[in-house]
This record gives structure tokens, C-alpha cells and sequence, in this order.
């Protein structure tokens, strides 16, 4: 599993950035023999198009969590996906204001915003909404199950050959930062790698508690509450510079020690995370 963006909200290069990366949601997941699976087509989707074949033998599926700017904006830069034969398919869930997520995508993603349509790639581009459901992308079982955020959101439990990945990019935390809801729960379950919104500091959230998201103290909440082996923190506030997320990951490593939680880290762009048995 490679991150190839981490960050929430936009894309942010500078200097102060460096380390962590700049590029916006895209998270792969790839097991040897299977089409891979990607968790939202932000920013970093273009980096890992560079690393696929773009002879149009490209098939794989991404897990959208929702159609915030941060976690789409990739697709157009997708060089894979615009070769005759390959295939994307699209999982994500119904907007407001749109019939299905191709409707609105298309309507995002079209003159004047952009110059070309998700149907203007060369290859086949195939959608399917998804709420609360349960199916089966090759080997891989997946869940999703509404989340709470601005619109809309999922989040997306993987179960593939005996590991498991849960992605809640965005999480709207309860102003009290002290409850879990049970759909977080139940995809986050035992995980062996939870990724997880992690936007603010404790300071930042007397300000921001209604901006969708939660603290990185509450991220360790769910990870403990939720009994994840690991998790990644995630979803990085664009204003947070490299040694303030060191300084973050620091504090959350202590809290989840006291909490009894797993595992820390801070997702970074560019790392790899393999999953192993011993
Ligand atoms: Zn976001
Ligand atoms: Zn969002």
C-alpha cells in the first residue's frame, strides 16, 4: 500500500512541505496477480499513473470517498485510463444535487471547468454508486458505509488475502471529540492499518469543529476504540509543515501509548507500507 497524497483540502508545495508531500488523497493498494485498488483520485493519482502501463492494459478500481475538489482532481491526469482498453471502475456515493456520482462527476469534470469529459479518455471509465454496501473487486471484500462529513461520504473497509485496510479520509468528529459512530466502528474493526483524517490540532478545533473533519487526538480515539492494529494519520492540514506533523505524530504516539492504542504514524507521500505475516 503507497501513499502518493496525503494531504486534505488542496494542494500545498513548499519548502515547509517537503517531507510529508503536497499532492492531495490517492492511496494504492496493490496485491501481486490482482488489478490494484486506489482509495480517492486526488492529486497524487497522477503519480501513480506514471508508475502503470499506459499501453492500455491497465484495469483497476478506485474507492471514492466523496467529490470534495482534494479527492477527484487526479482523474484528468490519469495517463493510464487514456489508452484504448484499459478500464477504471469508479466506485463512490450518490451526491446531493446529482442523480449518481457520474452525473456529477461529469458536471465537475466538463467546459468551462476543464477542457475534456471523463468520456473524452480514451479508455472506459465505468461508475458505480455505492452507500452502505458490501461486494467483492477480485479477491478483495469490500465495505462502505456512510460516514459523517459535509455531503455525502464513505468510508471503505478492504479485506484482501487475509489483511485489512480501513480508509475514512474525512470524518466529521463530534463537537465533544468523544463518541464514535458505530459505521466508523464497524469498518475500522480490528484493522490491521486504519488511515484516518487527522486535519487538526486541539487548539484548531474550537474554530473549525463544524469544517467536516476532527482532531488527530480523535483519530487516535477511533483507532483505540475501533482496536486497529495501526493507523496512519491522514488527511494533513495544508498549513501543517513538516515539523509540526513530527511534532504531531510525536503527541499522538504518546496518547495512543497511554490509551492503549496501536501502532502511530504519519502517512507520507511516497511511503510503502507492506503487509506480512511473520
Ligand atoms: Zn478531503
Ligand atoms: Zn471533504
Amino acid at each position: 500500500m503507497t501513499f502518493y497524497g496525503v494531504r486534505g483540502s488542496t494542494p500545498c508545495p513548499c519548502e515547509a512541505n517537503r517531507r510529508y508531500g503536497a499532492n492531495t488523497a490517492c492511496v494504492a493498494v496493490e496485491v501481486p496477480g490482482e488489478d490494484p485498488i486506489v482509495f480517492d483520485v486526488g492529486t497524487g493519482l497522477r503519480f501513480w499513473g506514471e508508475r502503470l502501463p499506459q499501453d492500455g492494459s491497465f484495469h483497476g478500481t478506485a474507492l471514492v470517498t466523496h467529490l470534495h475538489w482534494d479527492h477527484v482532481q487526479g482523474l484528468p491526469f490519469f495517463v493510464p485510463i487514456d489508452r484504448p482498453g484499459a478500464t477504471f471502475d469508479i466506485y463512490g456515493p450518490t451526491p446531493d444535487n446529482a442523480d449518481n456520482i457520474e452525473d456529477a462527476l461529469c458536471k465537475f469534470m466538463q467546459p468551462p471547468y476543464f477542457p475534456i469529459r471523463p468520456t473524452d479518455l480514451r479508455g472506459d471509465i465505468r461508475f458505480h454508486d455505492v452507500n452502505d454496501d458490501e461486494f467483492k473487486i477480485g479477491r478483495a471484500r469490500v465495505v462502505s458505509r456512510l460516514v459523517p462529513h459535509l455531503g455525502p461520504t464513505n468510508g471503505y473497509r478492504v479485506d484482501w488475502d487475509g489483511f485489512s485496510v480501513a480508509y475514512i479520509s474525512d470524518h466529521q468528529a463530534p463537537v465533544g471529540l468523544n463518541s464514535v459512530p458505530d459505521s466508523v466502528l464497524e469498518i475500522a474493526d480490528g484493522v490491521d492499518l486504519l488511515i484516518h483524517d487527522a486535519q487538526y490540532r486541539d487548539d484548531e478545533w474550537d474554530k473549525k469543529s463544524h469544517w467536516g473533519h476532527c482532531t488527530v487526538d480523535y483519530a487516535v480515539f477511533v483507532a483505540k476504540e475501533a482496536g486497529a492494529r495501526r493507523l496512519a494519520l491522514f488527511h494533513h492540514d495544508p498549513a501543517h509543515g513538516d515539523d509540526e506533523l513530527d511534532h504531531l505524530l510525536e503527541s499522538a504516539r504518546a496518547r495512543g501509548a497511554e490509551a492503549g492504542a496501536g501502532e502511530v504514524l504519519s502517512a507520507c507521500e511516497g511511503t510503502t507500507i507492506s503487509f506480512e505475516r511473520p
